[in-house]
């Protein structure tokens, strides 16, 4: 863990750094946001939460610390819109925003917009960022490259009939830091560990040299989108990782890419499981010759099978049986599911292994005593054990003198990109 905090640590100083930053794959990107809230911020704005399987528009009420009303729809994206034109992507999202206001009856409201896009991008300014490149199955063409809330701002002008102005493009890790800090004043990190894996933390304004302004600004900080996903796509990683890491690597449309966040996050952990099962299998040492066909289709073995099989208590296997009944893999015995237990904590606390590694990594970077980490994702809500292994791995690796506390971040990419509007929305 200590060589993994090291190499991380040194790949973050890199990225932080004009000279050195096209040679580190942990891109450590400005987000423009450089301040927190304060609790002051009121009144009404629209979110927009795209990055995941669902898209949500939301109108968030702030009217005050313990009164935050937020009203939410969310839309399928179905297969062929994640691979459409770019122009029929916004386009959609325009129409549901559209129908979407007018259905609050806000249509003649001129309203301000944050805008949560959870895919790796280059902030360009607060409100613009280009895409770097698709992840979690998204393929759309001409998007790469591309200015994100300009092809937005175009399918919302194509409409014509809505007064939307969009302050703030953020990722979702910005908006689990802002959405924990409103409660939290001592929040410098968030945190997300669900479908992919990323963080973003609070970095002294003069050590960001990709930052224009770094040595003039008169805000003393900036939140840093630290993308480090794709830690370890340079080969740093390496002598950690194992075959079944290469198998899974493989099979992704990214191969070569995102090698941190191939080992941790929520789309590879069930599949990095069903690898090893399998080949367990055909040696004979699993399973005792049951034939399941399932085991054999990739990506089959769910990562919330993880989590299930790990909720059993020691010597149960209630959950445990109806997974295998899932994946027909009935008539196991007791030592076969034992097992399959142990082959899914070996895989779960790796991940919170690794992801502890980069908090300690940013904690020690930032040299603060007292922090709260918001964090958001289904792996570390629903995974029965993510927390705890999370918190006690960070624990042994900052100093005794440092205090962590971990909160889950309630709907950082609604709530966090209302605040951040908020915080913004005079500066156009
Ligand atoms: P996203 O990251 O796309 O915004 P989520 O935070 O819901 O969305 O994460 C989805 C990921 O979480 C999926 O990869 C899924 O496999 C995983 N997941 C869903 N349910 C569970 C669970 N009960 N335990 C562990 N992982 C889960």
């Amino acid at each position: 863990m200590q060589e993994v905090i090291d190499k991380l640590s040194n790949e973050i100083q890199k990225g932080l750094s004009k000279q050195m930053h096209s040679r580190s794959t942990v891109k450590c990107w400005p987000t423009y946001v450089q301040d927190l809230p304060t609790q002051n911020e009121r009144g009404k704005y629209l979110a927009l939460d795209l990055g995941g399987t669902n898209f949500r528009v939301l109108l968030v009420s702030i009217n005050g610390p313990d009164d935050v009303d937020i009203q939410t729809q969310a839309f399928q994206i179905a297969q062929p819109l994640m691979a459409c034109p770019a122009s029929a992507l916004f386009d959609f999202i325009a129409e549901c925003l559209d129908n979407f206001v007018k259905e609050k009856q806000l249509s003649d409201k001129e309203l301000s917009l944050g805008f949560t896009f959870s895919f790796p991008m280059r902030q360009l300014s607060l409100a613009e960022a280009n895409l770097v490149t698709w992840t979690k199955g998204f393929s759309c063409d001409e998007v790469v490259g591309k200015n994100v809330t300009k092809l937005l701002q175009e399918s919302i002008s194509r409409r014509g009939t809505l007064k939307v102005n969009i302050v703030a493009i953020i990722n979702d890790t910005t908006g689990a830091l802002i959405s924990c800090a409103y409660n939290h004043k001592n929040c410098r990190i968030g945190l997300i560990v669900g479908t992919g894996c990323n963080a973003c933390y609070v970095e002294k304004t003069c050590n960001v040299e990709m930052f224009e302004d770094y040595q003039t600004s008169q805000k003393p900080n900036m939140i840093i989108n630290c993308e480090w996903g794709a830690f370890g796509d340079n080969g740093v990683l390496d002598n950690i990782l194992t075959s079944f890491d290469r198998m899974v690597d493989k099979q992704t449309p990214n191969q070569g890419k995102q090698i941190f966040e191939k080992c941790v996050s929520g789309m590879y952990l069930g599949e990095l499981v069903r690898i090893i099962i399998v080949k367990l299998m055909e040696e004979g040492k699993l399973f005792n010759g049951i034939e399941s066909s399932i085991m054999h289709e990739n990506w089959k073995f769910e990562t919330k099978f993880i989590s299930a099989v790990e909720s059993d208590p020691p010597g149960i296997f209630e959950k445990c049986n109806e997974v295998l009944n899932e994946c027909c893999l009935n008539d196991a015995s007791d030592e076969d599911k034992a097992c399959l237990r142990y082959i899914c904590e070996t895989i779960s606390t790796r991940s919170a292994k690794l992801v502890a590694c980069g908090l300690v990594t940013l904690i020690n970077k930032m040299e603060i005593c007292d922090l709260s980490v918001g964090i958001d994702g289904s792996l570390y809500r629903r995974h029965p054990k993510y927390h705890d292994l999370l918190m006690d791995n960070v624990k042994k690796y900052v100093g005794t003198d440092v205090c962590v506390q971990f909160f889950t971040s309630d709907d950082g990419s609604g709530r966090g990109a209302a605040l951040v509007a908020a915080l913004y929305k005079d500066n156009k």
